[in-house]
């Protein structure tokens, strides 16, 4: 057990509900190695309160925290400033203390971005289907316009939702490289073409471990990669149907390790190394078992 002194910062993560959350682990464990005076704790917000935690958190002197749902969005009136990224994404994931409040950045997307690096995989010169249309597939559709993907098709279950946002990707790009369809037009995609598969739906987390979105396996011969952004179970039935028919999958436990990390270097100015990211990752998933 770390000392807490004097000198302690403290970060912590605004939300509701917060109890199940694996942040606490995941920074404890960065500030333990890298022997930093930071401690992170749980900040459950009720419903109504927000600006008074925002404000409250910053008259308390807290170093940053985090943001989750359903705060991602309502924060943003109650910020100093925003980072472009999390302006352009619309959601806010990390705040980071500056003179007079907090800075709002979008950790998730980056986050992201590094967990598919580490993992070996490509965004550059990619087709990719997204699957499911809300705040994070929004997220996930303007990261992949901005590293090179060549076509970005959103499915969804709310048809008007997928096009809404191709359209505002492809406002951004200034090109039609965004795409909406419902669910079940998969069937409409082009014989023979294969395609990086984003799954940013709720559908399949536990306990609902058996759900998928698309249960057709002819669906996924057109898979060579799956990256299911739920992290519990480690392996979702989308990942099973991608592995099935001959892909590779991936969970969203990286993406998790990654958005705290990048959370953690901006509140510290330091780096963490792959090394201790990775030790970080195995104190998750120890403390998720
Ligand atoms: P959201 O805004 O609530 O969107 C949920 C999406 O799932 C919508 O597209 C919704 O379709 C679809 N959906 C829900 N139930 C469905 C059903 N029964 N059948 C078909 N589609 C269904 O959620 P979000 O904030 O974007 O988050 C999505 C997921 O991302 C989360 O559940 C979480 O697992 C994951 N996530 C992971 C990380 C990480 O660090 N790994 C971080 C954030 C989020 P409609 O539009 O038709 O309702």
């Amino acid at each position: 057990m770390r000392e807490i002194s004097g000198h302690t910062r403290t970060c912590g993560l605004i939300g509701n509900p917060v109890e199940h959350t694996l942040s606490p682990v995941l920074h404890n464990t960065l500030a333990e190695h890298m022997e930093q005076e930071l401690c992170y704790v749980p900040l459950k917000v009720a419903e109504g309160a927000l600006e008074a935690a925002v404000k409250g958190a910053y008259a308390l002197n807290l170093l940053g925290t985090n943001v989750t749902v359903p705060y991602k969005s309502d924060v943003i009136p109650y910020l100093k400033d925003i980072d472009p990224l999390a302006e352009k994404i619309g959601a806010v994931n990390t705040l980071v203390r500056v003179d007079g409040g907090f800075k709002g950045y979008n950790t998730d997307m980056p986050g992201l971005y590094r967990a598919m690096c580490s993992d070996g995989v490509q965004i550059e010169g990619e087709k990719v289907l997204i699957l499911g249309a809300g705040g994070v597939a929004r997220a996930v559709a303007v990261l992949l316009a901005d590293k090179g993907a060549t076509e970005i098709i959103l499915l969804n279950r709310t048809v008007e939702k997928a096009q809404k946002i191709a359209d505002e990707v492809n406002a951004f790009v200034g090109k039609k490289l965004a795409f909406g369809m419902a669910n079940e037009d998969y069937r409409k995609l082009p014989e023979g073409e294969k395609y990086l598969v984003i799954q940013a739906t709720s559908v399949g987390m536990h306990p609902n471990d058996k759900d998928v979105v698309i249960t057709d396996e002819a669906f996924y011969e057109k898979v060579h990669t799956g990256y299911d952004l739920i992290f519990n179970p480690s392996e979702t039935r989308f990942m099973q149907l991608v592995k099935a028919a001959g892909g590779k999958a991936y969970n969203g436990a990286k993406m998790l390790l990654y958005q705290g990390v990048i959370a953690y270097e901006y509140w510290t100015g330091t780096n963490v190394s792959d090394e201790l990211a990775q030790i970080a990752y195995e104190a998750m998933q120890a403390a998720g078992k």
